[in-house]
């Protein structure tokens, strides 16, 4: 199988999809797969490598840059049996590399256009939480216009409907980036300053004293539903920073929690999975409140995916190794593909 990885990207989480192309290369079978990579650098360029036939060591020797191939998307070649987007944030995870294949025709790894999309946008994703009768916080939406017109309105609404402690979140995006916990106004102004960098619209949700527990799903039509981890941030709270760079934040995995709390979160992770017509994998996160409430926080539609992130920890804990995780995504994309011809 000629199998095509696309992975680098235009978005904030660049370095975080390298560390995943490295760790799917060195997973995947190079008897059953011939490797393709296709880096795209940060400013959206799109630059072809050649074969990869073994493990990578450095992720600098996955950044191609001169004397390598510079492609039109368009041109994306069509004799790959299946696309593998490696991609975090906007530009990869939300649906517009996703639209681009199939328009293309090439099947691919992972969610469709409308998750990957409804996904992503953290307002839109709430929307249809709420509409589909999932328990999650207090939130309200700003679009950047009416804040830059009417800065204090904006943040008297957020003290009328949400107040303290709040967060602030770029309506389009992961990693934590552009995201800020907010305790008065100040830096709920801040708060917002940072968030409009990273998009027009932006999120602001009521901030919950609570665990925070994982689940990954795996499935079209039927679905599996891994262990719960638990993420034991030793900071204020789960940022760019103990995601990525240190090593303060714990995974423990399964969770320590009652069986009446994984089947409230496995029921809501499936119902979410299906409001958002998700294929493929999420990582479904929910917050267990002091008060013993499950509420759901997001939906992940490509979760971090190195060997050390949680989605594929929880799967190993749940009986499918890394190696193995891949081979079904990619099945499970394939039988996507061919239920729609
Ligand atoms: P990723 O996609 O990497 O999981 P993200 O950028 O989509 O992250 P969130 O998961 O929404 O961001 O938030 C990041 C972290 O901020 C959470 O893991 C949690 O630690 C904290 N957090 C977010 N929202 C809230 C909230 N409403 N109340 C309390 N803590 C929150
Ligand atoms: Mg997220
Ligand atoms: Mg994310
Ligand atoms: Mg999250």
């Amino acid at each position: 199988m000629k199998l095509c990885l696309l992975y680098g990207g235009k978005s904030a989480e660049h370095e975080v999809s390298l560390q995943t192309a490295k760790a799917v290369i060195h997973a995947l079978d190079k008897n059953k797969f011939d490797v393709f990579p296709i880096y795209i650098t940060k400013k959206g360029k799109w630059i072809q490598g050649p074969q990869i036939k073994e493990s990578v060591e450095d992720i600098k020797l996955l950044q191609f840059s001169n004397g390598d191939e510079e492609i039109m998307p368009q041109s994306l070649s069509k004799d790959m049996d299946m696309v593998f987007p490696l991609l975090h944030g906007p530009n990869g995870e939300d649906g517009t590399v996703q639209g681009l294949l199939e328009v293309l025709d090439i099947p691919y790894v992972g969610n469709g256009v409308l998750a990957s999309s409804a996904g992503m946008d953290k307002i839109v994703m709430k929307n249809i939480f709420a509409q589909a009768g999932l328990d999650q916080v207090e939130y309200a939406s700003f679009i950047r216009s009416s804040w830059e017109a009417d800065r204090d309105a904006a943040y008297s609404e957020v003290e009328e409907k949400i107040g303290y402690p709040s967060f602030v979140k770029p309506a389009n995006l992961g990693s934590s980036v552009g995201i800020s916990k907010c305790e008065n106004r100040e830096e709920l102004a801040a708060a917002f300053e940072e968030a409009f960098r990273y998009d027009r619209r932006i999120i602001v949700e009521e901030g919950v004293t609570a665990r925070e527990i994982e689940v990954g799903i795996l499935g079209n039509d039927e679905l599996s539903c891994s262990v719960a981890g638990e993420i034991v941030p030793k900071k204020e709270f789960y940022d760019y920073e103990a995601k990525y760079a240190d090593d303060t934040t714990e995974l423990v995995i399964p969770a320590d929690i009652t069986e009446t709390d994984y089947a409230s979160m496995k029921e809501m992770a499936f119902t979410a999975y299906k409001a958002l017509d998700c294929s493929g994998l999420a990582r479904m996160d929910f917050f267990l409140t002091a008060d013993g409430r499950v509420l759901i926080n997001e939906v992940n539609t490509m979760p971090g995916f190195t060997p050390v992130s949680m989605f594929p920890l929880l799967w190993k804990n749940s009986g499918v190794p890394y190696p193995e995780l891949i081979e079904r995504l990619v099945r499970l994309g394939r039988q996507r593909y061919e239920e729609k011809q």
